[in-house]
């Protein structure tokens, strides 16, 4: 597995990168090790200093970082940007509430006093995928970097500048030896890492496939594992939803990031009443995207990851289509060079469809009819998947209840998801386990240690 960065805009190799070796893996695990003996018992406060200046860094480098993630998987700088704000925002969260976080937490008993606290467990091994590359890094480094747990890094192939860059924004702001240690490991590697003793667990973000492969190598070691993997989130609107926020929000929804997004809304769920109203205004949000250098701000369509993500999206379009689907919109080649896919919308879509039950991660809508409150709850739940979702109605009390009826990990009432760093992100069914984000994110991998005294 080569580790090299492709800008997606132009297909010219921009860098590559030597794999790692066993012996820099070892010496890792050494430095891993030892850092959490000396962290377990030292004051968080300079972890939290570390924190902060890592958010400032990002703040002050926010253009120079942004366009490393740009390069490495094309998306539009602006986003990139956005991005790393939301970096030093989740870097400046945990410096703020992490030692709070830390602090003995008081059980009520019988038994006398009684208090957990939260303590390191050890090494964790972290995978993450090429969407997010700043992002998905700081949602597991910054509440454990606090927490104590020191951590090994194993990037998507295609993300190795952001990988790298990552790496030197934690060492440039004063983070010991050890506390993050990039390395541009092969799968085996990252088995042998799963299975030292000095690993305490190993944190996951992408696909179902990797997920299920690294999840069994945790569970055969006995060792914690949090999975943050695929979605395929509704965007419901209800009959009596406010539709001019519906069309002003749904595009964006599903085109930000090129739909790359695990949380983007992939399967709209709309009101009898205005379902052709819906599908030409999202017709024509799409039909305004302009491809483009996703360096320049005026671009509207990045191109997606890579050649092979593009094929992928292709070849799950087609099979949709030789199996019913309708193309309402899109679905037509762009002449650039680069990796483009027209937003794309979709309707028609049967049960018996394989994309029915398929994430598909680009910019790709698929549209569905409903009648009432119970079928668009029936449709958000006949799904593998169980991420996030969205529920637009005026009334408030209604989208609520329809809210709590969907199976997923996080449901937004009259905006799109998102995310931000005081509230908890993960799903459940195939989208994985696990919270990241917020107090619980900070839990995943501490020993929540009872201390009981007569
Ligand atoms: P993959 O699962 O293929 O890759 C994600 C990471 O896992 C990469 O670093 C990859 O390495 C690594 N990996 C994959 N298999 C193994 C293995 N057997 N052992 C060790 N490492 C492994 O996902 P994609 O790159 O396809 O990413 C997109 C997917 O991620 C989508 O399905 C999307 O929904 C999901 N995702 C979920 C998110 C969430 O928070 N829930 C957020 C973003 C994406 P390499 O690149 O070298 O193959």
């Amino acid at each position: 597995m080569a580790y090299r960065t492709v800008y997606p805009y132009t297909n010219e190799v921009l860098q590559t990168y030597d794999p790692a070796t066993d012996a820099e893996l070892e010496q890792a695990l050494a430095a891993g090790h030892a850092l959490y003996k000396q962290w377990r018992d030292a004051d968080p406060a300079p972890r939290a200093r570390i924190l902060r200046q890592i958010a400032a860094r990002l703040r002050a480098q926010r253009t120079e970082y942004a366009t490393i993630m740009t390069h490495d998987m094309g998306k539009l700088i602006g986003e990139s940007e956005d991005e790393i704000d939301l970096c030093a925002a989740i870097a400046d969260y945990y410096a703020e509430h992490g030692p709070a976080f830390l602090q003995p937490q008081p059980l009520p008993t019988n038994q006398g006093k009684a208090y957990y606290v939260r303590q390191a467990t050890g090494v964790l091994v972290m995978v993450e995928p090429w969407n997010f590359p700043f992002y998905q890094v700081m949602r597991v480094f910054a509440p454990n970097f606090m927490a104590g747990n020191p951590m090994i890094l194993k990037h998507a192939s295609i993300t190795p500048g952001s990988a790298a860059a990552f790496q030197e924004l934690v060492t440039s702001a004063g983070a010991p030896a050890g506390a993050l240690t990039n390395l541009f490991m092969s799968y085996d590697q990252v088995s042998k890492a799963i299975a030292d003793p000095r690993v305490a667990g190993v944190a996951l973000t992408g696909s179902e496939r990797g997920g299920a492969s690294v999840a069994a190598e945790a569970g055969k070691n006995l060792k914690k594992s949090s999975m943050e993997l695929g979605g395929t989130d509704v965007f419901i609107a209800l009959d009596d939803a406010d539709w001019d926020r519906v069309y002003k929000l749904a595009p964006a929804a599903r085109l930000a990031n090129s739909g790359q997004v695990c949380t983007s809304a992939k399967r709209f769920v709309i009101a009898a009443s205005h379902y052709d109203e819906f599908l030409e205004h999202l017709k024509a949000a799409f039909a305004r995207r302009k491809p483009g250098d996703p360096l320049d701000p005026l671009t509207t369509l990045a191109p997606v990851s890579s050649a092979s993500a593009k094929k992928k999206i292709q070849s799950q379009i087609d099979e949709a289509v030789a199996n019913g689907a309708q193309v309402y919109y899109g679905n037509e080649p762009i002449d650039l060079p680069g990796q483009f896919v027209q937003p794309t919308i979709l309707t028609g879509l049967t049960p018996d469809n394989p994309l029915y039950s398929q994430e598909i991660f680009g910019p790709v809508a698929e549209v569905f009819k409903v009648d009432s409150d119970d079928e668009a709850v029936a449709l958000a739940n006949d799904s593998n998947y169980g991420l996030g979702g969205a529920v637009f109605s005026q009334d408030q009390a209604r989208a609520e209840a329809v809210a709590a009826r969907i199976e997923t990990g996080m449901t937004f009432i009259n905006q799109s998801l998102r995310s931000v760093p005081e509230l908890p992100f993960g799903g459940v069914k195939n989208s994985g386990y696990g919270r990241e984000l917020n107090e619980l994110g900070f839990s995943t991998f501490t020993n929540e240690h009872l201390i009981v005294a007569a």
